[in-house]
């Protein structure tokens, strides 16, 4: 940023006294912007054995296939973002069963968060962000066109957990660059 949002001074980048990273800093009004990741919430969401996924109609990675996540608001819990993350790009309705999968992206400053759930009915459709939205089953997964690491190893370690018989958790944290597993 160069100028405050608050009074339109152009703000200056350097540690502010006490802390350890440097912030933009507005001198004529004297706000410091703190600047935190992004928490993306979405879910892995099944009917009758199969898992929804939206092929996306935007950028980045517009073509490929994800499930439905998007950037929590304000005022939102998890969830409740996640459920509505699965509305707007498939026009589905989520039943939110358990907190599944956290990765860290330290290199681009977002968490993601993913969900289990099932959805309420079999009645879905491209939402406005979505080309096409697909039940699919592991075999039938297009695994080479999935948009997102976190979403691949998400859906790995959802097919791996169901074939045992049990959901566990899921931590990682994924590096520039890396081949998702
Ligand atoms: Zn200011």
């Amino acid at each position: 940023m160069n100028f405050c949002s608050n009074c339109g001074t152009r703000v200056s980048h350097r540690i502010p006294p006490g802390d350890n990273l440097p912030r933009h800093i507005c001198d004529a009004c004297n706000t410091i912007f703190y600047e935190n990741p992004k928490m993306i919430v979405g879910c892995v969401a099944e009917w009758e054995g199969k898992v929804l996924l939206c092929r996306r109609a935007i950028e980045p990675r517009h073509g490929l296939w994800t499930v439905p996540a998007g950037f929590l608001e304000n005022g939102e819990t998890t969830a409740a973002g996640a459920q509505r993350e699965t509305l707007e790009e498939a026009n589905a309705r989520v039943e939110i069963d358990a907190f599944y999968a956290l990765y860290n992206l330290p290199h681009i400053n977002q968490i993601y968060m993913l969900f289990r759930g099932r959805l309420l009915d079999a009645d879905f459709s491209p939402g406005a962000e979505t080309l096409e939205t697909r039940l699919c089953d592991e075999a039938d997964l297009p695994w080479d066109q999935l948009a997102f690491a976190t979403v691949r190893n998400t859906l790995i370690h959802y097919f791996n957990d169901r074939r045992k018989g049990e959901f566990g958790f899921h931590m990682g944290t994924i590096e520039p660059m890396a081949r998702a597993r």
